[in-house]
């Protein structure tokens, strides 16, 4: 759907924009809205268009995207939306920034009668600053809108989600990513090659596409993948070690290891099309080989890893050990 306002096209999620439509127009916009689904598939784009939409001067074409109103959340220079400042480790709210918002949330809008207040990427939101914002969602000042995008709904506490409309925001149709990718200029080969990857995830695809470290990333997460199917240590130790060299890389690539193996635990189990990782093929040959035990017990090995890494030991002793245990799952 384009509102003409220059900012990319929202592919797919044809449902979820017309509900969201029909909600602006009967006059009845949620105090708190949350949108969901996984990393890469669109919320933050879908945010910034439900804004316009909430906000647009013409509710029967909203959004416009040419009225003042429109303009202002496009070049996110509107008075009354807010935008949670991230910080810590976890990329959180702090408690801080939440009383701060709650108490702009009292304030009246300079220009017209809602202000909305987003927070992007609430998942690792700590509890001390969920319980410090839930008194505003119970009770909120009738002019204010919170709007939340999150991976999943478990990283809330249930008495935040209770006072939510939760939409679900999904990846779209392989053909569909391939369209949107090449309109952004991409190559059609580039395109479809990102596309296998990643399905419809057009977020995944584009930091696949523009991001040196997210493509080496996902490549050496595949050939792991690859690997520990084919019981190969050898090249399981060699690709984590390549990976070690820098901390971002090593990063990236065990949260892509990590979904290949979330992937090839789910495939061991159902036929489900729903992927994180990727390399589907790799995944798949993987699960063959795989019990929900041993997966469990891989999944940890990962997770060692990452806490291994946040705890500063080094990539190359941090891959070694993972390494081990891995093959010894
Ligand atoms: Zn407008």
């Amino acid at each position: 759907m384009n509102d003409r306002t220059g900012t990319p096209e929202i592919a797919g999620n044809a449902q979820l924009l017309r509900d969201l439509q029909h909600i602006r127009r009967s006059g009845h916009l949620p105090h708190a809205l949350l949108l969901h689904g996984e990393r890469g598939c669109g919320k933050k784009l879908i945010a910034d268009w439900f804004v316009r939409l909430a906000l647009c001067e013409h509710p029967e074409n909203a959004p416009c995207g040419e009225c003042r109103n429109c303009r202002l959340v496009r070049d996110h220079a509107h008075p009354d939306v807010l935008y949670a400042e991230h910080s810590g480790k976890r990329m959180g709210f702090s408690v801080e920034t939440v009383r701060m918002i709650r108490a702009e949330a009292a304030i009246l809008p300079n220009n017209g009668d809602l202000r909305i207040f987003l927070f992007t990427d609430a998942d690792g939101m700590s509890i001390q600053a969920q319980n410090a914002l839930l008194k505003s969602v119970e009770e909120p000042p009738p002019h204010a809108l919170f709007l939340f995008t999150a991976e999943t709904l478990g990283s809330l506490l249930p008495t935040l989600l209770s006072r939510m409309t939760a939409k679900a925001v999904f990846p779209v149709q392989a053909d569909e990513c391939v369209r949107s990718l090449t309109a952004r200029g991409y190559a059609q080969s580039d395109a479809e090659n990102a596309a296998a990857r990643f399905g419809g995830n057009i977020g995944k695809c584009l930091a696949y596409l523009s991001d040196e470290t997210t493509r080496k990333a996902a490549e050496t997460a595949a050939a792991l993948t690859a690997a520990l199917a084919a019981q190969n240590e050898y090249d399981v130790l060699r690709l984590l070690t390549s990976a070690a060299a820098d901390k971002d890389q090593l990063h990236r690539t065990l949260e892509l290891l990590d979904a290949q193996l979330r992937d090839a635990a789910v495939l061991a189990l159902t036929d489900s099309p729903v992927r994180l990782g990727c390399d589907a093929a790799a995944a798949q040959a993987l699960a063959l080989r795989l019990t929900p035990r041993r997966a469990l017990k891989m999944h940890g090995a990962v997770s060692e890893a990452f806490a291994d890494l946040d705890s500063n030991v080094g990539g190359v002793l941090t891959v070694t050990a993972l390494c081990a245990a891995l093959m010894s799952c």
